[in-house]
């Protein structure tokens, strides 16, 4: 971290969960950080155009001290229209971009504890479109592809019942070109190097 203020939106990222924990332990840490980043030189009225510290308000809104505007936190982030707490997007945030080998909806509705898999699908694309950074190139020349497993049905055989066969390990080392319009190399285009 950075300073005492907390930690610097696009500076400062949890390495562990315990470093989560200690920086996003509240629902107030994590307004502040959205607020942070939304107003990096800190927070200016959009009517008034007055700077200074706004008054919190319920319902995630800030309200200016000079001309009472109420702005919402959220307005134009992918948190926007939630109802659930900032803090559980954060720690969806933190289990999607911490977990190697990716992340389903339906693991990420068991770990959050959400009540539907609709909700969970929902967060998850809201969060890979997040993740693309703006301006990427196409991915050209030789894609090196970290393993993978490629399965398929089974005759006769459903689920977990599937033979050993159906789930082979693909240790490629290196991929040409031409494949990198396969599903294989769109997706790893989602992800952020990082990951
Ligand atoms: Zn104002």
């Amino acid at each position: 971290m950075t300073d005492a203020s907390g930690p610097q939106p696009g500076i400062d990222y949890p390495r562990t969960f315990q470093e989560f924990e200690a920086w996003f332990g509240s629902e107030a840490t994590c307004r502040a950080y959205v607020q942070r980043l939304r107003w990096p030189e800190g927070f200016t009225c959009p009517a008034c155009g007055v700077a200074g510290e706004p008054t919190e308000m319920s319902r995630g809104l800030l309200r200016c001290r000079t001309c009472g505007r109420q702005v919402s936190l959220t307005a134009g982030t992918i948190f926007e229209g939630t109802r659930k707490p900032l803090r559980l997007w954060f720690l969806a945030m933190w289990f999607v971009t911490s977990q190697k080998n990716g992340v389903s909806a339906l693991g990420l509705q068991r770990v959050l504890g959400l009540g539907s898999y609709e909700t969970a699908w929902t967060w998850l694309h809201k969060l890979r479109r997040a993740m693309i950074r703006p301006g990427r190139d196409t991915l050209h020349g030789e894609v090196e592809v970290d393993e993978t497993y490629v399965g398929a049905p089974e005759e006769g055989k459903e689920g977990r019942k599937a033979g050993s066969k159906a789930i082979s390990q693909w240790r490629p080392k290196r991929m040409a070109a031409a494949s990198a319009g396969s599903d294989c190399a769109k997706s790893a285009t989602f992800w952020p190097t990082a990951c």
